[in-house]
């Protein structure tokens, strides 16, 4: 376990953001028009807040959370129910707007960006899976994982979308519909569609919610192969110490801060962590050795 902030850099930016230091620099552009980010984190947040509610009656889900996501790396968020672990997925991927504190997308600041931009960089750039696969019923495989880049108005390239459906391990089921697939196929599928537009990150929400032991580790070999192969950069977050040893990196939550890092995570640490976090009574019998 990493003492939080780590005792040689407390208190800086750089200690919550692999590289060091100096890569969470940040200047002020010289058009004046917004921020310019000069690290080369995939995401970042920078003192985020998020404050749900109205005076009287608010609830802070995030406290003030800087925190970066390098390119081409896996990153499980895990921490107690409540902790804010969706609040953060969501402000990350652009899906909401932090109360205060910054938010940079592959080198853009969100908060500068109005609705109508900040809808065409999360569909250009950002994949997201969540627990519930989200695919469309009427289409096949391969129309819903060329969905965003028709959405996108791009023509999907046959050798790309091809690679894709190969690498998700569906080439005899181009043309089956979702209903025709297992859980697992259904979450490959949605995993597809978000590599094929090559987003500079893919956010997870419980990606393995719903699947059977054996289903759950195809499905996180694949977003493991996706980092390791393809550069993709991944964040999913979990309530699972098996899914989260997948990770090269977890974060935990609690209350809405940052309550440690955990590298190269063992599914035994990880449960440590998360009793000592109070979101279980004791360990799980057996944590299970991870695939
Ligand atoms: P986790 O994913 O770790 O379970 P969440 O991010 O969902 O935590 O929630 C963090 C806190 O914010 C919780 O107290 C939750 O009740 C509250 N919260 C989340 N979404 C909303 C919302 N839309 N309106 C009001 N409160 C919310």
């Amino acid at each position: 376990m990493v003492p939080w902030p780590p005792r040689s850099n407390r208190g800086g930016i750089g200690a919550l953001c692999p590289g060091g230091a100096g890569r969470g620099a940040m200047k002020r552009s010289a058009s004046g028009g917004g921020v310019e980010y000069t690290h080369d984190d995939a995401a970042r947040l920078e003192s985020v807040r998020k404050v749900y509610g109205r005076r009287g009656n608010t609830v802070v889900a995030l406290g003030g959370v800087t925190l970066g996501f390098e390119r081409a790396t896996f990153t499980a968020i895990m921490g107690p129910s409540g902790s804010g672990k969706s609040t953060l997925l969501n402000v990350a991927a652009g899906l909401d707007r932090p109360t205060s504190g910054s938010v940079v997308l592959d080198g853009t600041d969100v908060s500068a960006l109005s609705e109508t931009e900040l809808t065409r960089l999360r569909r250009e750039r950002i994949g997201f899976v969540f627990q519930a696969f989200n695919l469309l019923p009427a289409l096949t495989v391969e129309q819903n994982i060329t969905l965003p880049l028709r959405m996108a108005g791009r023509t999907a390239d046959r050798a790309q979308v091809a690679e894709v459906i190969d690498r998700i391990g569906l080439g005899g089921r181009r043309r089956s519909r979702p209903a025709e697939l297992s859980g697992g196929q259904q979450q490959r599928v949605a995993i597809g569609r978000a590599l094929v537009s090559r987003p500079v990150a893919i956010f997870a929400d419980e990606p393995t919610g719903a699947l059977d032991l054996r289903t759950a580790r195809e499905v996180l070999t694949l977003l493991r192969d996706s980092v390791r192969a393809l550069g993709q950069t991944v964040v999913m977050v979990t309530h699972d110490p098996n899914a989260a040893s997948y990770a090269e990196r977890v974060v935990f939550l609690a209350d809405g801060h940052l309550a440690g890092e955990l590298g190269q995570p063992t599914p035994e640490a990880v449960a440590r962590q998360m009793v000592e976090l109070g979101a279980w009574d004791r360990l799980p019998q057996q944590p299970g050795p991870e695939g």
